[in-house]
């Protein structure tokens, strides 16, 4: 295969990419997003192949040599077996499943950084820019490392296949200091040690080195996320998400991949900044989700207060004021996920626009517990686009509203967060709700949600609670408004 058509293929998948990127920022455009992006990897996949199976010549000659006949079917198998579990899982996942699987994915691609820095190793160095070339692969290994078995952690802390609890190690924050200086250390004598102290030329120091080196990233992605709760886990995934791209990027920079460097960067860079933007909608610094602490496992964190009583009430009246009203908005949150309600309030919005009602959604931007978690489940259920507004958008609407329905959402529509400093969500931007003429609130007990505060809204004179299973609620009023 002609280098220039290995290097053509590339920039047409790196512009897929980037295009995808471009989709899924928005959901009008996200199923063109998701498939732009397949296509992409698909030609990358493709070229990929070819290029080890065909060799690459450059200006006559041969680069990469070719590989014997069973290398392609050595490339082959793994990849349809890992395909044909991708498929499977993902066919099966839910929704609220989605965190966990993608810490899963994350621990392979950061496996595989490992993997590709420690075979290119026992490979031995270029002859020129030796010393940069053990730069990026230790690097890279030490990236791999934390990510694989960080996301692990994640993953089994996500699942509830280990305690969410953070694991408070005295001077946890020194140990993972104390493991970053060994990292450079280490990465500085490995980078200058004598070409004969290195596995290439026959000596050994250099894998003790990289050993050393690949045990204490193991150590510290352990230890890192371990320290952090459970609740927490949706930014670290986040976090880790934007370590497996360097990582990615590392191992490309290894095999001498543009492509691999092109794609790795992008998801290092698109997750750092979905990171940023969790931090910033939950008013976090992402320093403080590092160093581990909010996302209790449902106790009232701080002071308890008494608000007063709340008022209850029952479906066949929420229906009767859902009729009688011409301007209705739906906030959604982390319990229509659970209750998997999508269904049932879409169909109850396409009865209340039937007879006349203006229907709207609010949606926050960390309501559920991944961003955009709302606009999926809204846009599988079919809800219009058009009537689905990001929370800047609609929030100086409410007083013109006259019924708002929470329906399984709490944290997100927390006054609490603007009136009370004290609160552990203080200053995190939330939906006036409150500011419309009635509020009605879905959940099925006065519990709080993922922060564990008490939530005032639920108090107000023109809040009542409709208590129960968010889905079987919505289904109640559709009933009564037949
Ligand atoms: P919350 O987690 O604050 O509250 C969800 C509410 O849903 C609970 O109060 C619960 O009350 C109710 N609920 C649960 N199951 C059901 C059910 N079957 N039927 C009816 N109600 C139910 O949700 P929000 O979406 O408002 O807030 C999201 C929170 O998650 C924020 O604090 C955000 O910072 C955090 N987070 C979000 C991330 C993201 O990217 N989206 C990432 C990380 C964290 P009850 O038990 O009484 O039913």
């Amino acid at each position: 295969m002609s280098y220039s058509l290995q290097a053509g293929a590339f920039i047409l998948a790196g512009l897929l990419f980037i295009l995808a990127l471009a989709g899924l920022s928005k959901h009008e455009s996200s199923k063109r997003g998701n498939i732009l992006g397949s296509v992409g990897m698909g030609v990358a996949l493709v070229v990929t192949v070819l290029a080890t199976q065909l060799g690459v010549e450059s200006g006559g000659d041969e680069v990469a040599g070719g590989l014997p006949g069973w290398g392609l079917a050595a490339i082959l198998a793994p990849m349809l077996v890992g395909a044909g579990i991708g498929v499977f899982r993902a066919l099966r996942v839910e929704m609220t499943g989605m965190p966990e699987l993608i810490a899963l994915f994350h621990s392979f691609v950061g496996l595989a950084a490992v993997l590709v820095g420690w075979v290119s190793y026992l490979e031995g160095a270029p002859e020129v820019n030796a010393g940069l070339h053990y730069g990026e692969l230790f690097i890279g290994v030490f990236i791999g490392a934390v990510t694989f078995t960080g996301s692990i952690i994640a993953y089994l802390k996500l699942s509830a296949k280990m305690k969410s609890a953070p694991l408070a190690l005295p001077h946890h924050n020194l140990i993972n200091l104390a493991a970053i200086v060994a990292f450079v250390g280490l990465t500085v004598w490995f980078v200058i040690l004598p070409d004969a102290d290195h596995v290439g030329a026959g000596g050994t120091l250099g894998l003790v080195l990289l050993s050393a080196m690949t045990l204490i990233a193991l150590l510290l992605g352990l230890h890192l996320v371990a320290a952090i709760g459970g609740g927490d886990m949706p930014v670290v995934v986040s976090m880790l998400n934007s370590y497996s791209g360097w990582a990615a990027a590392a191992a490309g920079f290894t095999l001498n991949n543009d492509l691999l460097i092109i794609t790795g960067a992008l998801v290092g860079s698109s997750g750092a900044y979905l990171s940023y933007i969790m931090c910033k909608a939950m008013n976090r610094s992402f320093i403080s989700v590092i160093m581990g602490g909010f996302g209790s496992d449902g106790a009232v964190v701080g002071e308890a207060k008494d608000y007063g009583e709340h008022r209850e009430t029952n479906a066949a009246d929420v229906a009767d004021l859902l009729v009688n009203s011409s301007s209705v908005v739906i906030a959604p949150g982390y319990g229509m996920a659970v209750a998997q309600a999508q269904g049932a309030v879409a169909d109850l919005t396409s009865k209340l626009r039937a007879k006349g009602v203006d229907v709207r959604f609010a949606i926050h931007p960390v309501a559920g517990r991944l961003p955009g978690h709302m606009n999926v489940l809204l846009a599988e259920a079919k809800v219009p686009y058009d009537i689905v507004f990001e929370m800047d958008e609609i929030n100086d609407d409410f007083p013109e509203v006259d019924v708002v329905l929470v329906i399984g959402a709490n944290d997100t529509v927390n006054p609490a967060a603007l009136d009370d400093p004290s609160s552990p969500i203080a200053g995190m931007p939330v939906l006036h709700v409150w500011e419309a003429g009635q509020v009605v609130v879905f959940k099925r007990s006065m519990a709080t949600g993922y922060a564990g505060v008490q939530n005032p809204l639920f108090f107000n004179d023109n809040s009542a609670m409709l208590f129960g299973d968010a889905k079987t609620r919505v289904e109640d009023i559709v009933h009564a408004l037949q």
